[in-house]
């Protein structure tokens, strides 16, 4: 292997101490992320210029020495965080990071926003989103606990998209119902908190958590800080908790995996029962799991995902609080091979996933699945059926090499894409 076992020669920041394997795992990833660039699968002129595409920087960029610097989870005004979709970009790319999944809590709400400032700064988005479970196996009901699930989309988003949100809807329904009874929990205790004020703090069309009532608390002058919502009242099994109606952890997982997603085992490290965990929905279908923190690799959990056979990576779970305890966008270290495996593990899923979308569309043409496919693309110069080609051909060549593009199943999709897209008159739906 060139470089070799050593490979510790230093040739300063470009590359410097990267072995043979690590080179040829960044080759392979900077080739994803640098997908795109004005290629037009469906033939014809792609006019648009989205800069949906990540931009190489203009002097030695996409050589060995350019990070690619990957976040994985972190959160928006449309869930828990402090941050809009745009600043959350915005913030990312002050600091690097070329590869942005922007993971609300159960919804997928600020991906529209978050491309578009993606697109003015040339980060690339990729769809997903946190969704609550609850880890309730049948044979040991002491071994109950809620479980946090990352799902992570191909840039045409879930297919079937209408199945996955209302999956997501359902959720967020059952997450209002228990921010009302821990509301009146806390008149009980005497600590009157008042409806309005916490959907006020959540924002408009959030669904409520723990953290907005125990802002909501902590304006109305119950306690002192944050922690104290949440230590003295607010915790699992505490005298204001409600439990949620969350879907089981199961039930996700294969809700993930059939609509084109990666599945992905949330901060393991605040679970009573990581290893039972883990065991069972390994089983249920979970690709991976997070075990790179800013703070490193954690040992255990780690051993954990090479015991069950599971993908490691990791994300920062930024919300935005301004504190300095917390961890910021893309300062969580994978290193170059991890990247490569999750792009390894995902990109099949998602290429898949992408086709089986397009095949939608071809048996049922409508402008209605259109919008389904494109719309996290939305673009100023372009929408809907006016440049459906462009648009369609943007979401495949921003996420599929020439060679997957050229392979013999998906020029079939594309010929009778092409079709299809002639045919259908523009006023339909
Ligand atoms: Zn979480
Ligand atoms: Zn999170």
């Amino acid at each position: 292997m060139p470089g070799g076992k050593r490979g510790g020669r230093k040739k300063g920041k470009r590359g410097g101490g990267m072995n043979g394997e690590q080179a040829g795992a960044l080759r392979a990833v900077q080739e994803w992320v640098f997908l795109g660039n004005g290629r037009d699968w469906l033939g014809g002129s792609l006019e648009i210029d989205d800069g949906f595409n990540v931009a190489r920087k203009k002097s030695g960029g996409g050589g060995l020495g350019e990070k690619m610097v990957f976040e994985l989870h972190c959160h928006s005004t449309c869930s828990d965080g402090f941050l809009s979709p745009t600043k959350v970009v915005e913030r990312a790319y002050e600091n690097g990071v070329k590869v942005l999944a922007l993971t609300d809590h159960d919804t997928m709400s600020g991906i529209p926003e978050a491309l578009v400032a993606a697109r003015r700064l040339g980060v690339k988005i990729i769809p997903g989103v946190e969704i609550s479970t609850m880890f309730s196996p049948s044979d040991d009901p002491e071994a109950e606990e809620p479980v946090h699930i990352l799902a992570y989309y191909s840039s045409c988003g879930p297919m079937r998209p209408g199945e996955l949100e209302d999956f997501l809807a359902s959720i967020r329904d059952g997450r209002y119902a228990r921010a009302h009874n821990m509301i009146s929990k806390l008149n009980g205790l005497k600590m009157p908190v008042k409806w309005e004020h916490v959907a006020r703090i959540a924002g408009k069309g959030v669904a409520p958590g723990r953290v907005h009532i125990a802002r909501a608390m902590f304006e109305a002058g119950h306690i002192e800080n944050l922690k104290q919502a949440f230590s003295r009242y607010l915790y699992d099994k505490g005298p204001a908790y409600s439990k949620g109606s969350e879907p089981l952890a199961e039930d996700a997982i294969k809700m993930i995996r059939n609509t084109g997603g990666v599945a992905v085992l949330a901060h393991p490290w605040a679970l009573k029962n990581p290893a039972i965990v883990t065991r069972k929905l390994k089983e249920a279908g979970l690709h991976g799991m997070e075990v790179y923190r800013c703070d490193g690799k954690l040992t255990a959990y780690s051993d954990l995902a090479d015991a069950s056979g599971l993908l490691k990576i990791g994300g920062s779970d930024f919300h935005g609080k301004g504190k300095n305890s917390e961890s910021s966008l893309g300062s969580v270290n994978m290193p170059v091979t991890v990247l490569h495996d999750f792009l390894k593990l995902a990109r099949p899923i998602w290429r898949d996933a992408i086709r089986n979308t397009l095949e939608q569309y071809i048996a049922e043409p409508s402008e209605a699945k259109l919008e389904e496919i494109t719309r996290f693309r939305r673009t100023r110069t372009c929408s809907g059926s006016s440049c459906r080609n462009e648009l369609i051909s943007a979401c495949v060549s921003s996420w599929l090499t020439e060679e997957e593009m050229r392979n013999p199943e998906f020029e079939a999709v594309a010929s009778k894409l092409q079709e299809s897209l002639r045919v259908v008159p523009i006023e339909t739906r």
